[in-house]
C-alpha cells in the first residue's frame, strides 16, 4: 500500500496553511476548486483521513467521501450550466495521480466543449473566485 506524506499539498490545504476556493466542508471531507481547472467548475473533494489513494481509506470514510461527491456534483453541474458530469479518481503516478492524498475530481462537461488537459495551467484567481461564488450560492 502507498505511504502517506503528511506534508503533501492537500494536507496543507486541510491545515489551512495554503488557501483554496472552498465550496463545502464537513467533519470528514473538504471540497474546493482545482487550481488548474480542466472545465469550468472543476472541483476536488478530499477526505480528511490520511489516505494517499483509494486503497488507504476506510470503507466508512470512502462512503462519506462519495456521498459528498454524489450530493455536490449535480449542483455544481447546474451552477455552471453544464450538460453532464465526469467523476475521475487516479491511483498512482502511472495512472495520472500527482497529489498523493485521496481526492475525487468533479468535472462538469458542456456539450461540444472539450475537456482541457491535465495540468493545463493555473486559472486566474479572479476567475476561480467568481466560479466559486457562483457554485456556493447554489449549494
Ligand atoms: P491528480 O492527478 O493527483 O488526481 O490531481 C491533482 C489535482 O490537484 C490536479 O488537477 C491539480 O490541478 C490540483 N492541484 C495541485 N495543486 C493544487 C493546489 O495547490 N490547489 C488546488 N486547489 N489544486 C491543486
Amino acid at each position: 500500500m502507498a505511504s502517506y506524506e503528511p506534508d503533501n499539498i492537500f494536507a496543507k490545504i486541510l491545515k489551512g496553511e495554503i488557501p483554496c476556493h472552498k465550496l463545502y466542508e464537513d467533519d470528514d471531507t473538504l471540497a474546493f476548486l482545482d487550481i488548474m481547472p480542466r472545465t469550468e467548475g472543476h472541483t476536488l473533494v478530499i477526505t480528511k483521513e490520511q489516505a494517499p489513494d483509494l486503497f488507504g481509506i476506510t470503507p466508512q470514510g470512502l462512503g462519506k467521501l462519495m456521498a459528498v461527491v454524489q450530493a455536490l456534483a449535480p449542483k455544481i453541474k447546474t451552477a455552471v450550466g453544464a450538460d453532464g458530469v465526469l467523476i475521475q479518481q487516479f491511483n498512482g503516478a502511472a495512472a495520472g495521480q500527482t497529489v498523493f492524498h485521496l481526492h475525487v475530481h468533479i468535472l462538469p462537461i458542456k456539450d461540444g466543449v472539450a475537456l482541457g488537459p491535465q495540468e493545463g495551467g493555473m486559472a486566474e484567481p479572479d476567475d476561480l473566485a467568481m466560479t466559486a461564488e457562483k457554485i456556493r450560492t447554489s449549494l
